[in-house]
């Protein structure tokens, strides 16, 4: 049975960049010769106008039925004002919850070539590859109880709950370990656990499953001291795991060590190991529609949905090595661009990497 990829562009600059990440994807359908079938849906602000709600049930089927999901980006200030449950953004977080994506894979790479985009200094950064990878589903913006109330002196208290159970830590320290095996095999697992009973059990829980990973080198890093690492000596990282409040600050912070929005792509993955591939900008209202935007990131989604969802590493290679060919030719789209490279719009700039994978 042929395997399915629903495609999924969203707003603003979202349906700019998956044009040209489709490009890229139906040229190596045809030439690896793959069964796999491209469908489109709506969500986000499009789906809302066309069908009243962010996530539509017909895309949340479609999602449900496919083999992995590629999404550009949702939201727009026309949007801004409708009542929450109708924004853009809902529809991301409940198409998350549909699918039961509780891994969250936000790679910080830095291509070589990109050295001076980062404001940390060029021999800080070349070369970063690390891999984070946030729990999504749980702790902290989860637990209940949540909620203001008022006290009993009148004053008014906010409480959030961070809670992780054992099998939440369980599964989310076994796809890290998965991972890490097919990379630099060492995993950093980030707590608080000097001061957080949840962290506590966060690490004992992630030292007993490193058990059944025994070519995986564990180490355990507060995170407080993770964050200065990675500013101080991000390369020492390989893959680091920690839970969703951390790891949200977390791969912010590493995602700007490479200075480009508009080269990570992200996954979020279920217990199979079907997943939705995103660009972790937004829809960039600023440039949407200018034909600008940099179409990098959702090409080197679809990459990531190769090697995770698809196993299908041999055409995530390409991809790579073709991203990697049109930087080394010196073409940058804006946001990448310093002196002495050409400056090249979305549709050239996915142009250039389809010529790039026909010359490999
Ligand atoms: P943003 O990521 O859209 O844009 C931030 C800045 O980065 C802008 O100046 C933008 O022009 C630039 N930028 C982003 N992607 C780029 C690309 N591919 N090429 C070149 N430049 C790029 O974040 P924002 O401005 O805070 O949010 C805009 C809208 O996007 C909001 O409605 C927000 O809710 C939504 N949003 C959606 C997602 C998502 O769909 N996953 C993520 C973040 C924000």
């Amino acid at each position: 049975m042929s395997k399915k990829i629903l495609i999924l562009p969203g707003d603003g600059i979202g349906i700019e960049i998956v044009t040209e990440a489709v490009k890229v994807l139906e040229y190596l359908l045809k030439s690896e010769g793959l069964a796999i079938e491209l469908e489109q849906g709506l969500i986000g602000g499009s789906a809302y106008e066309a069908h009243g709600a962010p996530l539509p049930a017909a895309t949340l089927e479609l999602a449900q039925q496919a083999d992995a999901v590629l999404l550009g980006a949702v939201g727009g200030p026309q949007w801004e004002a409708l009542d929450r449950p109708l924004r853009p953004e809902q529809g991301l977080l409940q198409i998350r919850a549909g699918l039961g994506l509780f891994a969250n894979l936000r790679p910080a790479v830095l291509f070589p070539q990109l050295a001076d985009a980062s404001t940390l200094k060029p021999e800080v950064v070349a070369g970063l590859d690390i891999m984070i990878v946030r729990e999504l589903t749980g702790g902290i913006y989860f637990g209940q109880p949540r909620g203001i109330h008022t006290d009993e002196n009148g004053l008014k208290v906010g409480v959030n709950t961070l809670v992780y159970n054992e099998a939440e830590i369980e599964r989310i320290a076994r796809v890290a370990f998965t991972i890490a095996s097919k990379r630099g095999k060492r995993v950093c697992s980030v707590d608080k656990a000097n001061v957080l009973e949840s962290s506590e059990l966060w690490r004992q829980t992630v030292i007993t499953a490193s058990k059944s990973f025994a070519d995986i080198a564990l180490s355990h890093m507060y995170v407080d001291n993770a964050a200065m690492q990675l500013v101080k000596a991000p390369k020492q990282f390989d893959v680091m795991v920690t839970g969703n409040m951390f790891g949200d600050i977390l791969s912010d912070a590493a995602a700007m060590l490479t200075g480009s929005i508009g080269m990570l792509p992200s996954a979020s993955l279920d217990a199979d190991g079907k997943g939705m591939y995103e660009p972790i900008h937004g829809s960039a209202p600023d440039i949407a529609g200018k034909g600008v935007a940099n179409p990098l990131a959702a090409i080197l989604s679809v990459a990531m949905m190769m090697r995770y969802s698809l196993d299908l590493p041999a055409v995530a290679k390409r991809i790579d090595a073709a991203v990697a060919a049109v930087l080394d030719n010196k073409l940058r789209t804006a946001d990448i661009f310093s002196p002495g490279s050409k400056q090249v719009g979305t549709a050239e700039m996915g142009d250039a990497v389809l010529a790039a994978l026909q010359n490999q």
